[in-house]
């Protein structure tokens, strides 16, 4: 048994305009929609996943959109950037797909010696594609227009901007057994040797950043990656023995899941490879129907209809 974290198993985001983010992710950027559901706790809003096709962790990128919500703005305490891996030559690719589609973006750049391209979604929420030096050989999702010579394969990295790093990288190396691997100015980088992707952490230490705020366009968390529930169950003893205060194991009808606010403000979650999203549909019709979890099938009607329209 792999009693390791391995690596990031999704990250949750805030969005407004459901149909603006379902069009930007699952045609711009290419992800297939791997579940469409509803916000456990206000089932007249949508929960959308984004993933590979099967929503292999370290691929999975939620939304809750909320229309209207107000902007959130990055800052320390968040997490300020999520970072995809893309194929080596694909970056005129996608400068030019960013362009002809209007997103805000940055000519490339490079840091760590990979290059990448940064851009903004349609409510801000920032973004880099990066070529890792080490091919990433996750198989992509594709459709006509991204192939998969430019797919995206996952997760590559995330950054948490922090006032103080010390007592975050506490945790991802003493907990979740991540190691310092190189630091360039004030961009420290951890990375896990537990998994091959989705295994980097980069904390941003800015002491006089203002805290974020998190509303749309803003990392509302980022989960971490087990097994089981039994390992699962082993991380959460670990942190109550750091001090610090963690949730119940909650059914997230996908995964089984932790939630704790690591000391430097940033929202974690721990959640497990196991049941996955085929549970309640076969892999080919992934995210095509409406997913209720069974306290909510009594309502599908009105449900449906709350919900805005995404065609
Ligand atoms: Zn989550």
């Amino acid at each position: 048994m792999n009693n390791r974290i391995k690596g990031i198993h999704h990250i949750t985001a805030i969005a407004g305009n459901a149909k603006k983010n379902f069009d930007f992710y699952t045609r711009v950027l290419g992800l297939r929609m791997v579940k469409k559901t509803v916000n456990f706790d206000d089932p007249h809003t949508y929960h959308f996943y984004y993933g590979d096709k099967v929503g292999t962790p370290g691929t999975i990128l939620t939304f809750f959109p909320w229309e209207g919500i107000q902007t959130g703005r990055r800052g320390a305490r968040q997490v300020t950037e999520i970072g995809y891996s893309v194929p080596e030559g694909s970056l005129g690719f996608w400068v030019k797909r960013l362009d002809e589609n209007n997103v805000i973006y940055n000519k490339p750049s490079a840091k760590f010696g990979d290059e990448y391209v940064s851009f903004l979604d349609p409510d801000g929420l920032k973004f880099e594609l990066t070529v890792p030096k080490r091919p990433d050989t996750r198989e992509p999702w594709t459709i006509d227009e991204v192939a998969a010579e430019n797919a995206t394969r996952g997760f590559h990295h995330i950054t948490i901007t922090s006032n103080k790093m010390d007592a975050t990288a506490k945790i991802l190396t003493d907990v979740f057994g991540y190691k310092l691997l190189e630091q360039e100015v004030n961009r420290y980088r951890f990375v896990t040797d537990a998994v091959e992707n989705a295994a980097i952490v980069d904390i941003v230490e800015i002491p006089a950043e203002i805290a974020g705020h998190v509303a749309g366009g803003s990392v509302h968390h980022v989960a971490f990656r087990v097994e089981n529930e039994e390992v699962l169950m082993q991380y959460r003893e670990k942190i109550v023995n750091m001090g610090l205060n963690i949730t119940e194991k909650i059914d997230r009808n996908y995964f089984y899941s932790l939630y704790f606010r690591e000391p430097g403000g940033v929202l974690f979650e721990i959640a497990t490879d196991n049941p996955g999203f085929s549970v309640d549909e076969p892999v080919a019709e992934l995210g095509n129907g409406l997913k209720l979890p069974a306290q909510y099938e009594a309502y599908r009607n009105e449900i449906e209809q709350s919900l805005p329209k995404l065609a």
